[in-house]
C-alpha cells in the first residue's frame, strides 16, 4: 500500500495535506509514503522532517502514482491525468462546484472522499475538516482587521494617557465566530455578536461576549445549521444590526446557510454610518459576502471604512491549519483502513457520504 502527498499546485494554497507526525504513524502501520518534494515548504515542514519521519521524497508524478492520494484542495485537469486507474483519492473537493472534476475522476476509476463532505456528528467530530480549518479562519479574521484599523484593540493605561477598549461585533456565532469572539477576547476587545441560532447565546456568553438580542428572530433548521430568514425577521436583524454597528471598531462577519448563498447582515447604508478607520472582515466572501460591499479577494474602501473579503483564510496559518487538516485526514484514512488495506463501506454513515465516486460511478449529489 503506497500513500502520495503531492505538492498543492493551486494558487495562494500554502497548506499541505500530511505532516510529518501523520506520515510516521501511517509508516510504522507499513504503508510506503511518498511525499513530493517541497510539499510541506510554504507550511515551514521541510523535506527533512519528511524524511526523519519515514517518507520518500519523489517526483510530482510519483506522488500521483499512489493507491491514495492525499490532497488540500481538489487536483487540477492535468493532476487527473496522473491517477492510477483504480487508485484513491482524499481530498477537499467542493463537490457542489466540481460536476466536471467528479466526472473526470469516475471516468479515471478513481475512488474519490470529499473532506467537506464529512458528517457533523460526534463519530466524525475529529475528521471534521470544517471545522478545524473555520477554527483557523475566526482567529485569522481578528488579526487581519485588528491590524487594519489604526487603533489599539486592548485597554490601555499609560504615561502618554489612557486608552479605552476597542469594540468588535461577530456576526454569526458558528465555529468561526466562537473562534474571533474568544480571540478577540485574549486581545482585550469589548466585544458583542449575533447569530440568528437561539442555542449559540449561552456559548457567546460563555466566552464573555454580549449576545445582541433581536426578538423574534430564531432560525435553526435540521442538524443544528442555521435556515434562512423570512422578510420579517431579515427587516428585524438589519434594523437591530443597523443600529449596534454604528460605534464598532471592528466587525467579523461569518454567517452561512448550508446550500445558499450566504445572508446579507451589512449594507452599504449601515457602512456610510460607519466611523472612519472601522474594519469589515467578511469571512463569507467566498459564498457572496455578508456585507453588501464584500469583493471575494479584494479590499474595498468607502468612506475610511475598509471591507476585506479574504478567501482561503486558513491558508495563511499555513503550519497549524496544515497540522489540524492532517489530524481529520489521519483519522479519516485510518477509519477505512482494515488490514492495511482501503476498504470502502458505501453504507456506512461517514465513509457513505463522504465518497463522491466509487467503481466508475458518480455519487454526488446524493440520491435520497
Ligand atoms: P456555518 O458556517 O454554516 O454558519 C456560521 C454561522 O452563521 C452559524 O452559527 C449560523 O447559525 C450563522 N448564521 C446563519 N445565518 C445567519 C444570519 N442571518 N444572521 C446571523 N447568523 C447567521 O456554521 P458552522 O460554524 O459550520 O456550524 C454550524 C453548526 O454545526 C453549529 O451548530 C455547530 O455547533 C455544529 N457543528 C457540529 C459539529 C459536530 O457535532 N461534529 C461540528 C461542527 C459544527
Amino acid at each position: 500500500m503506497r500513500f502520495g502527498v503531492p505538492r498543492e499546485t493551486a494558487s495562494r494554497e500554502r497548506r499541505v495535506a500530511l505532516m510529518p507526525a501523520a506520515v510516521s504513524r501511517f509508516v510504522k502501520a507499513g504503508i510506503e509514503v511518498a511525499v513530493e518534494q517541497g510539499a510541506g515548504a510554504s507550511a515551514f515542514v521541510a523535506d527533512t522532517l519528511y524524511v526523519d519521519a519515514g517518507a520518500k521524497l519523489v517526483s510530482t508524478r510519483e506522488a500521483f502514482d499512489a493507491d491514495l492520494v492525499l490532497k488540500v484542495q481538489r487536483p487540477s485537469a492535468e493532476e487527473v491525468g496522473l491517477f492510477r486507474s483504480g487508485g484513491s483519492l482524499v481530498s477537499l473537493l467542493q463537490p457542489a462546484a466540481s460536476a466536471d472534476l467528479i466526472s473526470a475522476l469516475a471516468a479515471k476509476q478513481v475512488t474519490a472522499f470529499a473532506m467537506e463532505l464529512v458528517p457533523r456528528t460526534t463519530k466524525a467530530q475529529s475528521m471534521d475538516v470544517l471545522s478545524s480549518q473555520a477554527t483557523v479562519a475566526g482567529y485569522q479574521a481578528v488579526l487581519l482587521g485588528a491590524s487594519r484599523t489604526g487603533r489599539l484593540l486592548p485597554m490601555l493605561t499609560t504615561a502618554a494617557g489612557t486608552i479605552p477598549p476597542g469594540k468588535v461585533f461577530v456576526l454569526g456565532a458558528g465555529v468561526a465566530g466562537l473562534q474571533a469572539i474568544a480571540t478577540a477576547r485574549r486581545i482585550g476587545a469589548v466585544v458583542s455578536a449575533f447569530d440568528v441560532r437561539p442555542v449559540v447565546k449561552e456559548q457567546v456568553q460563555s466566552l464573555g461576549a454580549t449576545f445582541v438580542e433581536i426578538p423574534q428572530v430564531a432560525a435553526e433548521a435540521a442538524g443544528g445549521y442555521a435556515a434562512a430568514l423570512d422578510d420579517s425577521a431579515q427587516a428585524r436583524v438589519l434594523e437591530a444590526v443597523g443600529k449596534h454597528i454604528v460605534d464598532q471598531d471592528l466587525v467579523i462577519t461569518t454567517a452561512q446557510i448550508p446550500g445558499k448563498p450566504a445572508p446579507l447582515l451589512v449594507t452599504a447604508d449601515m457602512v456610510s454610518r460607519m466611523r472612519p478607520g472601522a474594519v469589515i472582515v467578511d469571512l463569507a466572501a467566498e459564498t457572496g459576502g455578508n456585507c453588501e460591499l464584500t469583493k471575494a479577494g479584494e479590499t474595498v474602501e468607502r468612506n475610511g471604512v475598509t471591507i476585506l473579503g479574504p478567501i482561503n483564510v486558513p491558508s495563511d496559518i499555513p503550519y497549524h491549519a496544515s497540522q489540524m487538516y492532517s489530524k481529520n485526514v489521519q483519522t479519516f484514512v485510518e477509519y477505512i483502513l482494515k488490514e492495511g488495506k482501503l476498504v470502502v463501506d458505501l453504507e456506512d454513515a461517514i465513509t457513505g457520504p463522504m465518497c463522491v465516486t466509487a467503481a466508475g460511478e458518480v455519487r454526488y449529489p446524493r440520491k435520497t
